[in-house]
């Protein structure tokens, strides 16, 4: 690296402070801003004029302080100027989102997956990125990155998805694929950067919570299948090989349902909207309309499949010790039965071995989860340039 590099990339580490600061404590001036990171006044004054410069950045009005001189003016994140696009790659359906610097959204396209065709899919993910870009260009706003959450494990350097069990997909160059796409619709953009759906998912209730982070935060994402994200030391964990929060092939049934890794008696065969569908023999849209009208037998099921989740639950928090577990996706809007059998396994579980059990909460970004965590992707890698 030339020193000019290096001046650079140091120059970004404290830009990058300096808009995490602001992020945690809006309001903070310039002056503030200098005491807090020991960077010199004049240092703080010209970053902060280039992340106004650049969007990132917004003045509020000088408040009044009755002093002599130079009032303070209050800063913020300004949500007005820049956009992250996120996407959602998964077998049934691809999603693209953009958002602001804060997680408001400003745009979600989905569309469905009529087959599985990996090159079709990523066509048409890349055809949603092209359309929510354009719309917040539209709007006047600059893109800083693009996020992808993919349904397994990725080789982050190369952008490519090792493998999916569920999709039968392996070794995909997701990032190549999505390059050549972008470029051909005339929107290159950069970066692309990929990770676990359920990490994806981790990283949005970290980086778009208002309020403080307790840590580590466990994510689980419910739908046709199972995975984990886990946040830890301001960092996600992501293992030797990326594998890291593959929860959905833990066995929690000798012997249990076949699973569609081979194994039996995975939480994925038990837990995920796949098992509950395939045990009553129906479409997941099938079972769905089930509950829906009340069918007992679906109900059954829920509980059934929400009680599992309970002990999946019990096996990680006896690992991890996490301060905070969130649940997403689509099983957890099946209804109401699902997570609440789960926190009375947990909660029995826990009592038994006199102990009170973890806070367990559902994600605020419902069905979209992934694909505002993917945009949360892209934040935390350029907020944390180290
Ligand atoms: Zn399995």
């Amino acid at each position: 690296m030339t020193i000019t590099g290096d001046q650079k990339f140091l120059k970004n580490i404290n830009r990058m402070a300096l808009v995490r600061l602001i992020r945690s404590e809006p309001g903070l001036s310039r002056a503030d801003l200098a005491t807090h990171t020991g960077l010199t006044k004049s240092t703080v004054s010209l970053l902060v004029q280039e992340l106004i410069d650049e969007g990132w950045l917004a003045e509020d009005d000088a408040l009044v302080t009755g002093s002599i001189g130079r009032r303070p003016t209050p800063l913020r994140l300004d949500t007005t100027r820049l956009a992250l696009i996120g996407g959602d790659l998964s077998l049934d359906f691809v999603e693209a989102t953009a958002t602001t610097l804060t997680g408001e959204v400003l745009e979600i396209v989905t569309r469905q997956n009529p087959r599985n065709d990996v090159d079709e899919i990523l066509a048409a993910l890349a055809d949603a990125i092209l359309t929510v870009s354009r719309h917040v260009q539209d709007q006047g706003r600059s893109i800083l990155g693009l996020g992808i959450g993919v349904p397994g494990p990725v080789h982050a350097s190369s952008g490519v998805l090792r493998s999916s069990a569920a999709a039968g997909w392996k070794d995909v160059p997701v990032r190549a694929a999505l390059e050549q796409h972008l470029t051909a619709g005339g929107l290159p953009i950069q970066p692309i950067l990929l990770q676990r759906r359920a990490a994806c998912a981790a990283l949005g209730e970290v980086e778009f919570s208002s309020m403080q982070i307790d840590e580590p935060l466990l994510y689980i994402h419910l739908g046709l299948n199972v995975g984990a994200g886990m946040f830890v030391r301001d960092r996600l964990l992501s293992g030797h090989g990326g594998f890291a929060g593959d929860v959905g092939h833990q066995q929690l049934v000798p012997d249990g349902p076949l699973c569609t890794c081979g194994r039996h008696g995975c939480a994925e065969a038990l837990i995920s909207l796949r098992a509950m569908s395939e045990a009553l023999g129906v479409t997941p849209n099938e079972f769905k309309a089930r509950l829906a009208v009340g069918d007992a037998k679906a109900h059954d099921v829920l509980r059934y499949a929400g009680h599992y989740l309970g002990v999946m639950l019990h096996n990680l928090w006896s690992t991890f010790d996490p301060a905070q577990i969130v649940l997403g996706g689509p099983c957890c809007r099946l209804g109401d039965a699902y997570v609440d059998a789960a926190r009375n396994t947990l909660n029995q579980l826990a009592a038994q071995a006199g102990l009170s059990s973890p806070n367990v909460t559902v994600t605020r970004f419902g069905e979209h989860a992934v694909s505002i965590g993917a945009t949360a992707l892209v934040l935390h890698q350029l907020v944390r340039p180290v």
